[in-house]
């Protein structure tokens, strides 16, 4: 049952008007109708904490965020033909982030579509079509990518030039040599088939494959796998990127590797839509002496305010040294559910982007999670699960999160855990 009568009805309006291609969080679908820092209010004023939301990093409708939006959109905005500062500004400030050799930054609206043009670079550069992709990732919305995402549940990729492999498990050291035979076999298969390599594409954290963080390093065998195929590398950091790890701005640098080509997105305007992908500037000089890009609205003035809005407030309020703390205290208070509940296998992830597994009999529990998931929503904290058998709770909160919301969270959690599950 849903909640209220203007619950019913803004559902019935969704399926009448926006047709059956969408789904909705949760039972029962929440409405929400504010949003401030860690917290989300639905249409009665009651309050949710978010333990969800990656895009809005620095916490929802920051006042600086907003004010540098209000401040630009009041003053210009335009397509992406004229010259501006700001985008200047910000790209020598987003590149300083990077390892030298990525030297170029390339303005998007979507994740989805910095990842379409690294894979057309990839494919220009390579002179090759074939990409490889984890068995349940998710890399976008485009034609292009929906067959590079398998977590759409769609039927399998059946494009002759995608090699799917399985997400790195948690195998301790062995992991990355693992994980690489996969990707070696994956390319070994594509050459004998006739289709030349152009890519090894991963989300850095394997969000959607169950969230795979360790050990760190474990994805560089992986990488050189890769190269020494022919292949390009690209880090998917549209999850986790912009601090969420606690290290680092990148998920990349966790494993000590330098990509071909990064990119970015989700927080990277705290809501607002503004994306990247950046590249060593021989890929590009390649791509742009065979091809032109133009974004109407990719890094147009307004864009560029928000996304400089957004690094300052993660520089200025220690947001990645956050992630980590409190991302450590988190991960320590899950972990301790493992004495508690048989459910509870276990607990991995890096910062403030965590995983926790759950099993019964040895067997992914995926019914359980739905339903610790919609009851974790019954009392009011949000978050969804992930992985192939969906049994895999994904935590990924505003950067701003707190001690005080990790206790409430976890409790929270605790007691659904009790209701589901009696002991
Ligand atoms: N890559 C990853 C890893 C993602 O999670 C997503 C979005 N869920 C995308 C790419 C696509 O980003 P967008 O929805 O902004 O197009």
């Amino acid at each position: 049952p849903v909640e209220n009568a203007s619950t019913q009805d803004l559902i019935a309006r969704r399926n009448r008007l926006l047709g059956p291609a969408y789904r909705l969080f949760y039972e029962q679908p929440v409405q929400i109708v504010r949003g401030d820092g860690v917290w989300l209010y639905d249409q009665a004023g009651d309050r949710y904490l978010d333990a969800y939301n990656n895009v809005a990093c620095v916490g929802h409708c920051h006042p600086r965020v907003v004010e540098a939006i209000a401040r630009q959109a009041a003053e210009l905005n335009t397509h992406t033909r004229y010259l501006h500062e700001s985008i200047l500004n910000y790209a020598e400030r987003l590149l300083a982030t990077f390892p030298a050799e990525i030297g170029h930054v390339m303005f998007t609206c979507t994740g989805s579509e910095a990842n379409d043009l690294a894979l057309r670079v990839a494919r220009t550069c390579t002179g090759g079509t074939g990409v490889i992709v984890t068995r349940t990732s998710y890399h976008g919305v485009t034609g292009a990518l929906a067959e590079l995402s398998p977590s759409l549940g769609l039927p399998e990729p059946t494009a002759a030039h995608v090699r799917l492999v399985p997400a790195p498990q948690s195998a301790g050291d062995a992991t990355g040599e693992i994980f690489a035979g996969h990707v070696r076999a994956a390319f070994d298969d594509m050459k004998r088939s006739g289709i030349r390599p152009a890519a090894l594409l991963v989300d850095t954290i394997f969000s959607s494959d169950g969230v795979f963080a360790d050990p760190p390093g474990f994805l560089a065998p992986a990488v050189e796998a890769a190269r020494a195929a022919g292949a390009l590398f690209i880090a998917d950091e549209v999850q986790p990127g912009f601090g969420r790890c606690g290290e680092s701005l990148w998920g990349f640098a966790r494993h000590g590797v330098i990509p071909d080509m990064v990119t970015m997105g989700k927080p990277m305007g705290n809501g607002h839509p503004v994306a990247a992908m950046a590249a060593r500037p021989a890929l590009l000089r390649e791509f742009g002496a065979r091809s032109r890009y133009f974004n109407t609205f990719g890094g147009n003035p307004v864009s560029a305010a928000a996304a400089t809005a957004v690094l300052d407030i993660i520089e200025q309020e220690g947001l990645v040294e956050n992630a980590k703390r409190t991302g450590a205290y988190l991960r320590e208070k899950l972990d301790a559910l493992r004495s508690r509940h048989d459910l509870v296998a276990e607990v991995r992830g890096a910062g403030l982007f965590l995983g926790v597994e759950l099993r019964r009999n040895g067997a992914p529990a995926g019914k359980e999670a739905a339903a610790l998931v919609n009851a974790l929503r019954a009392r009011h904290v949000l978050i969804s699960a992930a992985g192939p058998g969906a049994n895999v709770l994904k935590i990924r909160p505003p950067l701003v999160f707190g001690t005080e919301h990790a206790d409430l969270l976890v409790e929270t959690l605790n007691q659904a855990l009790l209701q589901i599950s009696p002991a």
